[in-house]
C-alpha cells in the first residue's frame, strides 16, 4: 500500500454524515439497522456494516457486528493496540479463539499425560499477535508445559496474515498439522451441512489434529 493513498474511514466532504441504510446486515433480517459496526483494522479500514439490536453485538460498551465482536473479544486486552487488529475481512483471531477452546479438552489431556508433578500447564486466555521475520502477523494461542527450569513443550494454534482459512498447529517452533476447518470449506462450496454432518466433520477435523499432534510429541520425547 502506498504511502500516500487516500485516507480511509473519512467522509468525502459534503456527503451525509450517516449513510442511508434500511437493512439489518442479517441476511433475510428486515429489522432496523441502529447499529453502525465499530471496528476499524489496523490500516485504518472500517467495517461500517450495519446491525439492528438482535444480530449486532456489544464489547465493551462498543458496537460490532458479530465477526468483529469475536475479534475484539478474542484478543482481549491486547485489542487496545491498533497493530493487533487483522484487516476488516480476516478471520484469524476469532478463529484461533474458537479452535483453541474445541481443542482444549484433548490438547490439556495429552499434556497431562506428559507431565510430572513438577511441571505445570499453562493456558492462554487471549489471542496473540506474532510477526514472522519479513513482518507479517499471525494469530495464536497456545499450550506451554513448564517445569521450574522452563517451558519444556509448548503447542500452539495459529492462522496467518497471508490466509486466514489455515490452521497451523505448531509444537515447539514445528509445524506438525495444519488444515482448513470442515465449516469453511464447506461454506466455500456453497454446501450447507446438517448440524449431524456439521459435527461429524468437525469431529474428523479434531481426531486429524489430535494424531497428528500426537505422533510428534512421541517423536519428540
Ligand atoms: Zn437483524
Ligand atoms: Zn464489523
Amino acid at each position: 500500500m502506498s504511502e500516500h493513498s487516500e485516507p480511509v474511514g473519512q467522509q468525502p466532504s459534503g456527503a451525509a454524515p450517516t449513510p442511508a441504510v434500511a437493512r439489518c446486515g442479517e441476511p433475510g433480517c428486515d429489522g432496523w439497522p441502529l447499529e453502525v459496526c465499530a471496528y476499524v483494522d489496523s490500516r485504518g479500514t472500517a467495517c461500517r456494516t450495519h446491525w439492528c439490536r438482535d444480530h449486532g453485538a456489544t464489547v465493551r460498551g462498543q458496537s460490532y457486528c458479530r465477526r468483529h465482536a469475536g475479534t475484539i473479544g478474542a484478543l482481549g486486552s491486547k485489542a487496545n493496540n491498533p497493530r493487533a487488529l487483522p484487516d476488516v475481512g480476516h478471520r484469524g483471531a476469532s478463529l484461533v479463539r474458537w479452535l483453541y477452546r474445541d481443542l482444549d479438552p484433548t490438547f490439556t489431556r495429552l499434556l497431562e499425560s506428559l507431565s510430572s508433578d513438577r511441571d505445570h500447564l499453562l493456558r492462554d486466555n487471549e489471542v496473540a499477535v506474532a510477526r514472522d521475520e519479513g513482518g507479517a502477523r499471525r494469530w495464536e494461542m497456545s499450550w506451554k508445559l513448564a517445569s521450574p527450569a522452563g517451558v519444556r513443550v509448548r503447542i500452539s494454534l495459529a492462522v496467518e496474515e497471508a490466509d486466514d482459512s489455515i490452521v497451523l498447529v505448531r509444537l515447539g517452533d514445528e509445524v506438525v498439522a495444519s488444515g482448513t476447518p470442515p465449516w469453511i470449506e464447506a461454506r466455500r462450496r456453497g454446501e450447507r451441512l446438517s448440524d449431524e454432518e456439521d459435527a461429524e466433520q468437525r469431529r474428523q477435523f479434531y481426531a486429524f489434529i489430535g494424531d497428528y499432534l500426537t505422533q510428534a510429541l512421541q517423536q519428540s520425547t
